[in-house]
């Protein structure tokens, strides 16, 4: 009977196996040129002060957009770039991308507003990374407080004393250093002592669960009470209901993200929505 459960698990995972690589090899085909063709867009979903309703900056999202695969998600090309290295290019066009909105938003738009953009392990093997950030930032002359730079748990598992010393020089800088998806690692508690974080951005997972005990709510109050008494603000991602948001606003929650209050957009949709002319193409 063993033996026969063992044969069919292993045929089963055979085929499942097979169907996950060639979808691989089909990604991997064409994310290569990809980034010549300009398949990229860099989209932004904005962020709110809780308590004043305030924008104030946006979280810079990738997406991929392809004739033949269609809109590929972040969640599943992101880990395959981090696989073959191509994060490493398309990371800088992201930066690029986000430092040259915030310019033109700089002028566009009569309050600062901040980009926040995504960082992977990958892309801090490239020891070129905090040098590349620290040239774009002079080219461009944006004021270093208005780029924020969200690391999860993954970057910091494998770092040394080097990318130590950068964080802490980036921070230096001005750069606002936020911790993305706390609390679903395994050490983000201890990771909060030993890096300059800013910001700590509650998981999505907790808001989702937010109202659906007081153990849930509990929970989220703490991390925010905790941060506050480290100094650190928090952003909560995710927000997709009126509940959630008064919930967090009565913990005094900093800063709310979520399908509530806007979905990830074009920078066109974006500076639509508040209100600035569309500036992309009037530039010359
Ligand atoms: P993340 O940084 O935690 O980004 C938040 C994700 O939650 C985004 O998914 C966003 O669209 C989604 N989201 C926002 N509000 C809500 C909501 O109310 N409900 C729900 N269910 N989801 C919401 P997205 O854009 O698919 O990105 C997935 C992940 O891919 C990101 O998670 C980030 O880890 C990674 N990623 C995206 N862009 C980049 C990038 O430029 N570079 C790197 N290295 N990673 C990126
Ligand atoms: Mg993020
Ligand atoms: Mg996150
Ligand atoms: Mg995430």
């Amino acid at each position: 009977h063993s033996k026969q459960q063992g044969r069919n698990t292993y045929s089963f995972f055979t085929e499942k196996m097979s169907q996950d690589l060639s979808r691989r090899l089909l990604l991997e085909e064409h994310m290569r040129h990809a980034l010549e063709q300009g398949e990229f867009e860099v989209y932004y979903q904005p962020q709110f002060m809780i308590d004043s309703n305030e924008l104030i900056g946006a979280e810079a999202l990738l997406r991929w957009h392809n004739k033949t695969l269609g809109t590929v998600s972040p969640s599943e090309f992101i880990p395959l770039a981090e696989s073959n290295g191509e994060i490493v290019a398309i990371g800088k066009y992201v930066l690029q991308s986000a430092i040259a909105q915030i310019k033109t938003w700089q002028s566009a738009y009569d309050r600062p507003l901040k980009v926040a953009v995504n960082l992977s392990p990958r892309q801090f093997k490239d020891r070129t990374l905090i040098a590349d950030i620290r040239k774009y930032i002079q080219q461009s002359q944006i004021p270093t407080s208005l780029l924020e730079l969200e690391i999860t748990e993954g970057v910091l598992l494998s770092a040394d004393e080097e990318l130590k010393d950068s964080l802490n020089d980036l921070h230096q800088l001005g750069l606002v250093i936020s911790m993305d998806d706390f609390g679903t690692g395994y050490s983000s508690l201890n990771y909060l002592r030993q890096y300059p974080f800013d910001i700590l951005k509650i998981d999505q997972s907790f808001i989702a669960d937010l109202s659906t005990s007081q153990a849930a709510d509990d929970l989220v109050n703490s991390i925010i009470t905790m941060s506050h008494s480290l100094g650190i603000r928090v952003v909560a991602e995710g927000i997709e209901t009126l509940s959630q948001l008064k919930i967090l606003q009565s913990y005094q929650c900093d800063i709310g993200q979520g399908f509530l209050l806007g979905e990830p957009m074009t920078s066109e949709d974006f500076e639509h929505s508040i209100g600035i002319k569309s500036v992309k193409y009037t530039q010359s």
